[in-house]
């Protein structure tokens, strides 16, 4: 791999103090499913390693402050912490409580929303998905139409949101709801919290692509919801998604992980494939795994700058959008490049013991294939590639 610049030596310190905790605490079931790039790892699974890190004074909430119960860190550490944790195979964080709900709650919500909400967050007690999308409303987001209708002193829900990550998996949903009208369609638009225990809601599971379940819909009818779930004021939804949704896109590059994909994809380039060869001995895969290194290497050169450099502040929305286009691009050539690659494999692994290349590598040839297919999702989710372009496109010609 190409060498990135170190950080100080306080940060290169506190960086090996990470790595030696996970490697002392992260659970090895847990390591292995990581390593296989499972995304449909089991809430139980989760919510072990969120505690181990929450034991570690907060280190399962990063980016919060300590007055929270978070560690209280600098941007640096923080980024460097997630790149151990991607590195080391320990799982992602709860990205929709820790990444989402709490940083926006910090911003908009009531003192009482962040002693209520906060620190089940923290403790791993209560698990939260994202409700945006409905099905005639995705990269429209601002069309959306599952309506809220004020009724005393709660609101009634009916309607229902598509594609929900992990809804199966969690507790509570927040989301963009429609509570009125107004001149432009990203008025009346408001941001509720939703208890899914209550009654009139209905997930149903959504298999994509690789059979995995993932993504859900959720209905609501006549879904009643205490007034106090508002966040921010009635018609603030807009706004407060927005926020939110630059806090997301910033973590879908995913850098650190496709760095981690590379290591595997490395060990397959440079192990005898069938017949003996290794790949990286083939000049045009080594062409192409050249440049995807470089590609990588390239992109965690601009992170670093937007989001630890002086370029930090007016990065929010187009350094957000440029990292997750980039992000998803790289992290796609990774996972098709691994894919062709496994298929030198097959052979190896039905013609002799295959346990050389696993002993520190449960990752497998159907691994390979089903991460290729499931990656595809990428470029559609969180804001499409397409729209991301379009940020871009009209913050950089000076268009509203
Ligand atoms: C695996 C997965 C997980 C997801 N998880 C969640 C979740 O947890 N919560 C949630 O709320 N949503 C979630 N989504 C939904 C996701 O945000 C939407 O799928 C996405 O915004 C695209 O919306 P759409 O599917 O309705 O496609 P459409 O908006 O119908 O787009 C179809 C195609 O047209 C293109 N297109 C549309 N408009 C334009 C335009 N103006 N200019 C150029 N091209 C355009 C798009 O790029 C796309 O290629 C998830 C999606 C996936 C695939």
């Amino acid at each position: 791999m190409l060498n990135t610049p170190q950080f100080s030596p306080e940060l290169e310190a506190f960086r090996l103090t990470v790595r030696q905790f996970i490697h002392e605490n992260l659970p090895d079931d847990i390591r292995q499913m990581v390593a296989c790039e499972r995304m449909d790892l089991p809430r139980e699974a989760q919510v072990r390693w969120h505690r181990i890190l929450h034991s570690q004074g907060g280190w399962c909430c990063p980016s919060w402050p300590e007055h929270y119960g978070g560690p209280g860190w600098s941007d640096e550490q923080q980024y460097i912490f997630e790149q151990e944790l991607s590195l080391n195979d320990a799982p992602r964080l709860m990205i929709y409580g820790v990444g989402m709900l709490g940083p926006t709650l910090f911003k908009y919500g009531t003192e009482e929303q962040k002693q209520r909400v906060l620190p089940d967050i923290l403790e791993g007690k209560i698990f939260w998905c994202q409700g945006f999308s409905e099905p005639d409303s995705g990269s429209d987001l601002a069309s959306l139409q599952c309506r809220m209708t004020e009724d005393g002193d709660e609101y009634v829900i009916n309607g229902s949101k598509i594609w929900t990550s992990d809804a199966h998996l969690a507790d509570w949903i927040f989301g963009l709801f429609r509570s009125g009208g107004g001149e432009r369609k990203q008025q009346g638009i408001s941001f509720l919290m939703i208890d899914l225990s209550s009654p009139g809601v209905t997930i149903r599971p959504l298999k994509i692509f690789e059979d995995t379940h993932e993504v859900n819909q959720v209905f609501f009818d006549q879904v009643r919801v205490p007034k106090e779930n508002v966040v921010g004021v009635p018609g603030q939804g807009w706004e407060i998604g927005k926020y939110l949704l630059s806090l997301e896109r910033f973590g879908t590059a995913e850098v650190s992980r496709t760095k981690a994909s590379m290591k595997r994809l490395t060990q397959l380039a440079f192990a005898p494939a069938a017949g003996g060869m290794r790949l990286i001995d083939n000049v045009d895969f080594a062409e192409r795994y050249c440049r995807i290194e470089r590609s990588l290497h390239a992109l965690e050169m601009t992170e670093r700058r937007l989001l630890l450099g002086d370029q930090r502040a007016e990065s929010v929305d187009t350094g957000a959008s440029l990292l997750k286009i980039r992000g998803t691009e790289i992290q796609s050539d990774v996972f098709r490049l691994t894919a062709e690659a496994s298929a030198h494999f097959a052979a190896v692994d039905i013609a002799r013991d295959y346990t050389e290349l696993q002993a520190d590598n449960p990752y497998q040839v159907g691994d390979a294939t089903r991460n290729y297919f499931n990656y595809r999702k990428t470029p559609i989710y969180s804001g499409s590639n397409e729209i991301q372009r379009n940020i871009i496109a009209k913050a950089e010609l000076g268009l509203s």
